[in-house]
């Protein structure tokens, strides 16, 4: 089974070309001097994508000029007559397999591998991991893997190529195997399988070498094969960069690729940042008739029926489900920079066509992408090869997407002077409401809802009902709290006893009736200020169990945190102590400094927001 039959009984490349019209885009990774070039001319060569002779030509140039034969020389022909080559479309595909045409997305370094992220050219469906036995998993293995998740590639393989160095020997694949599988497991990295190769001599690439008796897995190729190739997004909603604009007698053409989703003619169009609209008139397509639809990954020129202001960098999608245009926002950074990233320095963030001037305005949360180890916060700066879950601030609003809605608008590159030092993706991203943008049908509901305005904050919003008998404890501890919180960066608010009493409750007296009146009143109004994101604390001192009750049950309602903390200190005859607070502290015998900080390493996890789809 493991001879590639298919592959060695294809008629050739050309013949081919125009029965399959599957394609997969890979990716092939790995430290420099590993083998990715001999590997890719291994490919070219076994899957007969090379013109008839070519390997004897360059073969025999070799033997003449007394220079050792490199398939890598294969892949540098192969690109050059591909270059000289034919329409663009058809000079992307590498090779052939029985299934399906593949696109190489070569990847030399982190420098390339992140330049193409901009151009879309790094949106591949699967990767292939290249580790040198005789090297084993090194650093650049591991930022690897973590760029591809970054990047979210989840199809990987990994392929222990220079077998022969090792002597072929299943100990060292093994022991390479297990050491990077752990790895890719803390990185959330499931790779579809492990190959031990020696590309040079084809072994384990097309078919299965008698080398290696003790494997009997896939070859590389069959892996490939296994492979699912991910539809392009036709589905999500319009995304439609504009890339120039040209002018043709008195026509003007937007030109761009289409990121994500359809336009046709006849649809109305929303340019954004500027919300201006326009109807599609006509969509031109490069060399062809013109068409009525365009999908994801094609590069059309469209005309409108209206003379708009368009320029390079507007982005244009539909009247509903837009884009989020936003000064400020949460991402992921992969630090590349030969200076570090610092926090309030300037750069210019690349996204989809769009250039603009940013700054960090907060880092996160830092970690180092070959180790995973020594996640830090509060650092000033991210150095080369970290990783920083962190905040940024553009100059300008900026158009984009939450990248694990629409991974085309939801990457970019942060350019430091003229290097591309740094790939990020976005992520809690909030979308305003279409009745803010002024482009949907005003029918639809405007509701903000609780996650929305907590991601604002950063956190969540919350009632913190402090409890205990003592009036004047609960007094001094809430305004502490609130001075802590707030000087934390959090949106905190004491609704205090006296001055409710002073104004919300003012009409009410001492009667069990008023008490119960006033109790929910405040209750309410708490659970308002949570819902509106904030961290509401209150000093009420609620002594009958059966208020606090009610209280808890008013704040649940809103879909906020409910923390009542059980300030204890000496009883005194009415006060029920509590039966199962959130949390308890001594306020007789603790100092007040340590029984804050009591409180907050409590508070803090209960206001952290749910954890983030991609964990850092
Ligand atoms: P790249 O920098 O990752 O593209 O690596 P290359 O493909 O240029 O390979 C680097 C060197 O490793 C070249 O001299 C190759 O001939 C050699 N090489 C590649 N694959 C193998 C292999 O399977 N066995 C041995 N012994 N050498 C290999």
């Amino acid at each position: 089974m493991h001879l590639q039959k298919s592959v060695i009984e294809q008629p050739a490349a050309e013949d081919r070309f125009s029965e399959n019209q599957e394609q997969l885009r890979i990716v092939i990774v790995g430290h420099v001097d590993h083998g990715k070039s001999t590997l890719v001319g291994r490919l070219l060569y076994d899957t007969h994508s090379l013109h008839e002779g070519k390997y004897q030509q360059i073969y025999e140039a070799c033997r003449r000029r007394g220079v050792k034969f490199e398939w890598a020389f294969l892949l540098d022909a192969f690109q050059s007559e591909r270059d000289q080559n034919i329409t663009i479309d058809a000079a992307q595909t590498w090779f052939h397999t029985a299934k399906r045409q593949y696109v190489i997305i070569d990847a030399p370094g982190h420098q390339e591998f992140l330049k193409n992220m901009i151009t879309g050219a790094a949106s591949a469906d699967a990767a292939f991991l290249l580790i040198a036995a005789n090297e084993g998993v090194c650093d650049q293995s591991r930022q690897h893997a973590y760029l591809l998740e970054l990047l979210g590639i989840s199809q990987i393989t990994v392929v222990v190529n220079k077998m022969d160095l090792v002597g072929y020997a299943q100990s060292v694949f093994e022991r390479i195997e297990q050491e990077y599988r752990q790895f890719l497991q803390q990185v959330g990295i499931e790779p579809q399988c492990f190959i031990p190769v020696a590309a040079r001599d084809g072994a384990n690439i097309a078919a299965l070498s008698s080398q290696m008796p003790w494997y009997d897995g896939l070859t590389a190729v069959e892996a490939l094969d296994q492979f699912h190739s991910q539809a392009l997004p036709t589905d999500l909603p319009l995304r439609f960069p504009v890339q120039d604009v040209y002018r043709f007698d008195h026509r003007r053409i937007l030109a761009g690729r289409i990121e994500a989703g359809r336009l046709s003619v006849g649809d109305p169009l929303v340019f954004w940042p500027h919300n201006k609209t326009g109807i599609v008139n006509s969509i031109e397509n490069w060399n062809a008739p013109r068409k009525e639809t365009a999908f994801a990954g094609e590069s059309v020129g469209i005309t409108l029926k209206e003379q708009i202001f368009v320029e390079r960098g507007h982005l244009a999608s539909h009247q509903q489900r837009g884009p989020a245009l936003t000064t400020h926002f949460e991402a992921r950074v992969f630090w590349l920079g030969r200076s570090a990233l610092i926090r309030g320095k300037r750069y210019k963030l690349k996204l989809a066509t769009q250039e603009v001037e940013c700054e960090v305005a907060r880092i996160q949360k830092v970690i180092d992408a070959a180790t995973l180890k020594g996640a830090v916060t509060d650092r000033d700066y991210v150095e080369r090869n970290e990783v920083a879950a962190l905040t940024i601030r553009t100059k300008q609003p900026v158009v984009l997407d939450d990248h694990s809605k629409i991974a085309e608008t939801g990457r970019f590159v942060i350019v430091d002077g003229t290097d591309v030092a740094g790939g990020g993706i976005t992520y809690n991203i909030v979308y305003a409401d279409p009745v803010e943008i002024g482009a949907a049908d005003s029918k639809s509901s405007g509701a903000i809802t609780v996650e929305q305005r907590h991601h604002r904050h950063g956190h969540k919003g919350a009632v913190v009902w402090l409890t205990g008998p003592s009036k004047s404890a609960l007094q001094i501890v809430a305004r502490r709290l609130e001075r802590l919180l707030f000087h934390r960066g959090l949106a905190a608010f004491v609704m205090d006893n006296q001055t409710a009493l002073d104004s919300l409750n003012s009409d009410l007296g001492f009667s069990a009736g008023d008490r119960v009146e006033g109790v929910r009143r405040v209750a309410e109004v708490a659970g308002m200020f949570a819902q509106a994101g904030m961290v509401a604390i209150t000093d009420f001192p609620l002594p009958y169990r059966a208020d606090r009750h009610r209280v808890r049950n008013i704040a649940l309602k809103t879909g906020c945190e409910f923390i009542d903390i059980f300030v204890k200190s000496a009883m005194n005859g009415d006060y029920e102590a509590p039966a199962n607070p959130v949390m308890v502290v001594d306020g007789e015998n603790t100092p007040i400094d340590t029984l804050l900080s009591q409180i907050l390493d409590g508070l803090m996890p209960r206001l952290q927001l749910p954890p983030l789809d991609y964990a850092i």
